[in-house]
Parts: structure tokens; C-alpha cells; sequence
């Protein structure tokens, strides 16, 4: 089946039923812009974020997806009914919904927070707080988890970030990788002990399905903080980087960044989120979109949750003295490619990834260390019965030796008695004979 390209720009965003920040630290961070009105407006009776348990639906809900046909069994008799799978698939699926989790990680400053905000149309840094210059010295790197479900078209998306305050910030920042592996295996941990539990039925899935890598747009390419994190991360979790506050830099600039950043990768073997090949059966439309999403990566973007009016039209952008940056415009930022890349093209390619590529590893490498540790156990054990058996050998050997004892003379009882037996048959017959020959004569 040939698979439409979505549009690219949303000009509708999505209903946002409730935002939850688990552990968020706070910020004033400005919401000014029209689509967090259109969102507060929505949660305007759900101001309290902190709970997580409820997802309340809007009052007017949009249309879920079509229903499928019910099949004229008279009309055509050559129809079964199995052409009707997807649609039972696809409703099953929206139905239960659907969970995506996406890490962030880049120095603070990066644009990394608007970004998000501008990807999901949603305020999850509302009560942010910035730590101050001393803080930020020793701080170390830790993990902010937050979810928001969001709704559009009927279909229910529950969205993770998880953020890493601090990364980087610190004058020693030898070890900001270490809590982002620590995340990813943690997760992968949990997955399998509840893989392998009692009731599979309910399983979360918090696994990262994939982590947004920020690269400042400053430097001349990627720095040697960025090669360790990517290196220890890269078997873990789909990485994609992003180039942050790319209209920093002009169209040559972004170019040549882009082309560093590739060669270093290649120069350190590193592996990055690898596009499916897409099909030759597709459409030329979806052909070109993949060969242009293919292209842009790294992805340079530029966030903004402030929307602007521009020659009439409302863009989603930031002014400067000298005119604006429109985010969604292909020739100012890749926003847009990142967003359909992100949502609406290769999230369940993520998900499949993960759980194929990812979670698969993390289980082999599981299973065999439990296979070992188990063959140590075993050997363990065989060692101390073979200990204890030498200690306890005389005993051992003397009621041995008693119960061989024992059965030989059952055997040789059993023997006589069988020849006993024997005997008194003949005996019988014998007398048989006897008495018939009397009668003969
Ligand atoms: P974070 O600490 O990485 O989450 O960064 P923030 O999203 O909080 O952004 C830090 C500052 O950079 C804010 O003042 C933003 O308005 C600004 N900012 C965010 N994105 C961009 C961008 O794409 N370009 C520019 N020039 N500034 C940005």
C-alpha cells in the first residue's frame, strides 16, 4: 500500500488535554504567543498541572477516524472480510493510543526548551528556574521527566521529554554522559523485568525512543564533550542532531557546520539514526520528501513560541531589527522538516528501532549474563556436592555396602522360593498322571 506524504505545515495545532511536569523546575517562561493562549484556553479548567492520572477530553472533540465500511454480504459473495484487518488494526491502536519518548540533551541556552515547546505546540517549561552563575559550577547533570497527552483528530499521543538540566554546565563535565546512559538503561532494565513478570498485559513503555542531541551553533564542529556522549550513546538510542539557534549562521555557514559535523561522525565511526530506505513502490512526492529529509541532517533549527504577523499571514517566528525569522520557512530553518521527520514520517520507525535494534541488544546482553551467572551457579554447585560427598564418603559407602547386603539376600529368598514353587507343580502334575493311569486301567 503506497503511504501519502503528510503535509508539512500544521496549521492546526493539536488539542492539548493536560500537561503534567513531573519534577519541572519552574521558570517564567514567557507565553505570550498565540498558540499557548489557544492551549491555556483549553486547560483553562485544569490550571493544576501537577497530576498525571486523568486525561480530560475536550467537549468538543473532534472526529475519530472514519469507521470502516461494513461489507454488503449480499451484494458481493466473493468478499470474506479479511480486507478489513488494518482498519480493525488501525482502530485497536487509537484506541489504546500511543506513547513516545523523546530525550533532550545539549547545554543550557540552546534553544533546546522553545524548540520542544514549538514541536508540540504545548508549555512544558512553565515553572522553569534558571540556577544562578554559582550553582551552575558544581552543578551536575540530572533528569527531568515530563508528560503531556495530547489529542488531534481523535488520536491520543502521550508525550515524555526528558530532560537533562545541567548537562554540560558544569567546569567538569567528564561525567554528563554517565546520567544520560544511566536513563536509558534504567528504562530498558524496567521494560524487561515487566516483560518477564506475571501480567505483560499493562506494560509502560518509558524506553527513549529517541534523543534530540543539541550542537551549539558556535563552534566549527562538533567538540570532544559531544563525541563521548555520542559514542557511549549511539548502540542506546536513536540519536538525531540538531544544530540549536541556527540563525546564528548564514546558508554557507549552516552548509559547512552540517558537513564537519558529518565528517566527524564518519571519522569516529559513529552511527546516527539511519532513514529507512523508502520503497520503490512509493509515490514521487513521498520519494522527494524523504530525499530532502535525508539531506538536512543534521537538522539546523530555529524555535519560537511567539507567533508574528507577516505581509497578513501569522508565522511562528522571532523579530529582530532587521526582519523576521520565520521558523517554518524551509530557507530559514529545517523546523519543519524536523517536525515531520519527528512526528508525522518516522515516529513509529523510532519506536520500531528502539524495540528491533535498541531494547533487542540490551535483552541479548541481559540474557546472557543471566545464562552465565546461572552456568556459575551450577558449577558452584557442583563443586560443593562434590566436596561434600568426599566428606561424608565412609559413611556413605557403609550403608551402601548394608543395603547391597540387603537386596542380595532378598534375591536369593525370592530364587528359592521360585524353585520351591517349581517344584510343587511337577509334583502335582506327576500325581495327575498317576491317578489318570489308574482310571485308564
Ligand atoms: P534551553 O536552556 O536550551 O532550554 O534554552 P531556551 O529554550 O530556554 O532558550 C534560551 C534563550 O534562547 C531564550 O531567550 C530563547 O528565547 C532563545 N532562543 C530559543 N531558541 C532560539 C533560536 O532558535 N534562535 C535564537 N536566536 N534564540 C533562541
Amino acid at each position: 500500500m503506497k503511504q501519502q506524504p503528510p503535509p508539512l505545515p500544521q496549521t492546526q495545532p493539536p488539542t492539548l488535554t493536560q500537561a503534567t511536569s513531573a519534577g519541572a523546575t519552574a521558570e517564567s517562561s514567557s507565553s505570550s504567543n498565540m498558540v499557548a493562549h489557544a492551549i491555556c484556553s483549553l486547560n483553562s479548567n485544569n490550571n493544576n498541572s501537577s497530576s498525571s492520572s486523568s486525561v480530560e477530553t475536550p467537549k468538543c472533540r473532534p472526529p475519530l477516524y472514519p469507521k470502516p465500511k461494513t461489507p454488503s454480504f449480499d451484494k458481493d459473495r466473493d468478499y470474506i472480510g479479511f480486507a478489513t484487518l488494518p482498519e480493525q488494526v488501525h482502530r485497536k491502536s487509537v484506541k489504546r493510543g500511543f506513547e513516545f519518548t523523546l530525550m533532550v540533551v545539549g547545554e543550557s541556552g540552546l534553544g533546546k526548551s522553545t524548540l520542544i515547546n514549538s514541536l508540540f505546540l504545548g508549555d512544558l517549561y512553565k515553572n522553569r528556574q534558571m540556577p544562578n552563575v554559582e550553582e551552575r559550577i558544581e552543578k551536575t547533570t540530572r533528569v527531568e521527566k515530563k508528560t503531556m497527552d495530547i489529542e488531534e483528530r481523535g488520536v491520543r499521543l502521550r508525550l515524555t521529554v526528558v530532560d537533562t538540566p545541567g548537562f554540560g554546565d558544569a567546569i567538569n563535565c567528564e561525567d554528563s554522559w554517565r546520567v544520560c546512559t544511566q536513563y536509558i538503561d534504567e528504562q530498558f532494565r524496567q521494560y524487561f523485568t515487566d516483560e518477564s513478570g506475571l501480567n505483560r498485559r499493562n506494560i509502560q513503555d518509558n524506553r527513549v525512543h529517541c534523543c534530540l542531541y543539541f550542537v551549539p551553533p558556535w563552534g566549527h564542529s562538533l567538540r570532544q564533550m559531544d563525541l563521548d556522549l555520542i559514542r557511549r550513546l549511539h548502540r542506546k538510542v536513536n540519536i538525531v542532531l540538531v544544530i540549536g539557534k541556527a540563525d546564528c549562521l548564514n546558508k554557507t555557514e549552516v552548509r559547512k557546520l552540517k558537513e564537519r559535523i558529518l565528517q566527524d561522525l564518519e571519522d569516529n565511526h559513529i552511527q546516527l539514526y539511519q532513514f529507512p530506505e523508502c520503497d520503490s513502490d512509493e509515490d514521487d512526492d513521498f520519494k522527494q520528501q524523504d530525499r530532502e529529509l535525508k539531506a538536512s541532517i543534521p537538522f539546523a533549527v530555529v524555535g519560537s513560541n511567539t507567533i508574528l504577523e507577516v505581509a497578513g499571514k501569522k508565522v511562528r517566528g522571532r523579530q529582530y531589527p532587521w526582519g523576521v525569522v520565520n521558523v517554518e520557512d524551509a530557507e530559514h530553518s529545517d523546523f519543519i522538516k524536523l517536525r515531520t521527520f519527528l512526528i508525522s514520517t518516522h515516529m513509529q520507525d523510532l519506536k520500531d528501532t528502539t524495540q528491533d535494534v535498541h531494547y533487542e541488544n540490551f535483552r541479548a546482553q541481559c540474557i546472557s549474563q543471566i545464562s552465565q551467572h546461572a552456568l556459575r551457579e551450577r558449577g558452584k554447585l557442583k563443586r560443593d556436592s562434590i566436596s561434600s560427598t568426599n566428606g561424608f564418603d565412609a559413611a556413605i559407602s557403609e550403608t551402601d555396602r548394608l543395603l547391597l547386603q540387603k537386596d542380595e539376600e532378598i534375591r536369593r529368598m525370592q530364587d528359592m522360593l521360585t524353585q520351591m514353587q517349581e517344584k510343587l507343580k511337577q509334583t502335582h502334575l506327576m500325581e495327575m498322571k498317576k491317578n489318570d493311569s489308574v482310571i485308564d486301567v
